[in-house]
This record gives C-alpha cells, sequence and structure tokens, in this order.
C-alpha cells in the first residue's frame, strides 16, 4: 500500500477521505472522481467509498493511521491527498500529528486549501499535540487571488513549520515574489490540470516559465510536475494524453526539493 503517482512523493497516505469543492481549481478535482469510481465498484471498497461520493464536505476514515509505521524506509510521504486537512476534526488533527511525530524517519507533505481551517486546528490543538517537525504544511493555489488570499495565513503559523506553495492547477499568471524575497517559502510546486478533454483548462508555457525564474531569483526549489492534459503554447493549445505529461520546460526538467525533503541517496 500506499504507492503513488505524485512523483515528488515516494509514498501516499490516506487515513482520511472525503472533501467538498472550495475553489476553482476544485473543478475538476481527482480525487472526486478517483472516489466516484471506487464508489461505483462499491464491492471493493464499501462504506467508505458511498458517504464519501457525494464530496459534500462529509469525511471518513480509512482505518490507515498506522500505515506509515510499515514503512521501513524513510519516505518522503503526501499525505491526505484525497481530503482537506482544514476540514479535520480535533481527533483527526490529534491522529495525524500523532502518527506523523512517531515516525521521525518519514517526511510529510501536507496541502490545504481551506488555510483558516488548519489555521484553527494548528493552534487550538497546541496544547494537546504539537505539530511535527518532520511535516511540511503547504497551500494550493490556482491564480493570483489565491494566492494573496492563502499564502499570508500559512507563514503566520511558526516558522519551524516548512512552508511549501503548490500551484495546481495553474490557472492564470502567478506572482509569488512577496513570499519569495526574502524566502518565506521553502518550495514551489507546480503543474496543469489532468482532466477529461472537454472540461481541462490549459496551462500556459509563459505562465510557468515566469514562475520557475522566480524562484530561481530567490533560490527557491522549484518543481514542475506536469503540464497536464493542454497546454497553451505560442502555437496554440496542446491536448496531451494521460501519458504524455512530458514535465519539460524548454527540454529542461526541474525537478527540485528544498535539501530538508532529500532522502538518503537523492542529489
Ligand atoms: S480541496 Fe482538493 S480534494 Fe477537496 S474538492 Fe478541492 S481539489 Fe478536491
Amino acid at each position: 500500500m500506499g504507492k503513488t503517482k505524485i512523483d515528488y512523493a515516494t509514498k501516499v497516505w490516506n487515513p482520511v477521505e472525503g472533501c467538498a469543492p472550495c475553489s476553482p481549481g476544485c473543478d475538476n478535482c481527482w480525487a472526486r472522481r478517483q472516489n466516484y469510481t471506487w464508489a461505483c465498484r462499491r464491492d471493493k471498497i464499501g462504506d467508505l467509498a458511498r458517504r464519501v461520493k457525494d464530496w459534500d464536505g462529509s469525511l471518513a476514515e480509512t482505518g490507515r493511521w498506522n500505515e506509515p509505521f510499515s514503512w521501513k524506509r524513510p519516505q518522503r510521504v503526501f499525505a491526505c491527498s484525497r481530503t482537506d486537512i482544514g476540514l479535520f476534526y480535533p481527533d483527526a488533527w490529534f491522529n495525524l500529528c500523532l502518527t506523523m511525530r512517531n515516525c521521525p524517519n518519514h517526511r510529510f507533505l501536507l496541502l490545504t486549501k481551506r488555510q483558516y481551517g488548519v489555521y484553527h486546528l494548528y493552534h487550538s490543538m497546541s496544547n494537546q499535540i504539537a505539530f511535527p517537525a518532520n511535516a511540511w504544511l503547504g497551500v494550493t493555489v490556482c491564480n493570483q487571488e489565491e494566492a494573496a488570499q492563502k499564502i499570508p495565513s500559512l507563514l503566520t503559523l511558526p516558522n519551524k513549520t516548512q512552508h511549501w506553495v503548490s500551484v495546481e492547477p495553474m490557472l492564470d499568471y502567478v506572482d509569488l515574489s512577496p513570499w519569495l524575497h526574502p524566502a518565506k517559502i521553502g518550495w514551489v510546486v507546480c503543474g496543469g490540470e489532468s482532466a477529461p478533454r472537454d472540461r481541462v483548462r490549459p496551462i500556459h508555457v509563459e505562465w510557468v516559465h515566469d514562475l520557475m525564474e522566480q524562484c530561481q531569483a530567490a533560490g527557491v526549489p522549484f518543481y514542475f510536475k506536469q503540464w497536464g492534459n493542454l497546454t497553451h503554447t505560442s502555437g496554440g493549445d496542446v491536448y496531451l494524453a494521460k501519458n504524455h505529461f512530458i514535465p519539460t520546460l524548454f527540454s529542461k526538467e526541474y525537478r527540485e526539493l528544498p535539501d530538508a525533503l532529500k532522502l538518503e541517496g537523492e542529489a
């Protein structure tokens, strides 16, 4: 268990599932589509998929709280990819932090689109459990408006929390420079949208190039994850099938990781 197609992580861990759309970036939510597929095969997944398939904010625990203990080698774990930790109830937040704290050999990556929910949980639960030092907390943004809303709130959390920003799906030009000089963000990930052909929205080559240059100028690692299904180029829109998300920008791959997230043997 725990294998992932999210290529900046070596494992994925989903102790809780369920969410609700809250952003333009949610319009083609991968997790929702995945859960719907599973719900249609309910003999395999059962009640869990049925409970979350409506994607109305209901959460369901998967029984995998202890899964990271089974990975003997250190892993970079993308946690909670099929929910939003900003929706968590106190017990779920406690259990999430407890497992991460008790697996100090792994690095955990967390993302939210609900920065205020995370802010509230982070502080209201701090007398019961501290946020683990081996967890990186990030926000997902898809345009400049979301960057301005979400990043300042993320940065109010204590510095010992490593912060990162995922610009995916990138739906517009995004200027992160207010938070890159000096660098308050430790890592930037960027990617285009994966979605059915009739609904996918394009990522523009110049947006990616500009964001890469912003990060390079600030010395912040930049990870270009994927073009997604539709790329806007100077020659027009290019549709890419699922297996051709070649993540190169002008023939170069940008798969930079912060040193603190590198596993043994990674350059
Ligand atoms: S926050 Fe994430 S998991 Fe939740 S609906 Fe939006 S894209 Fe899907």
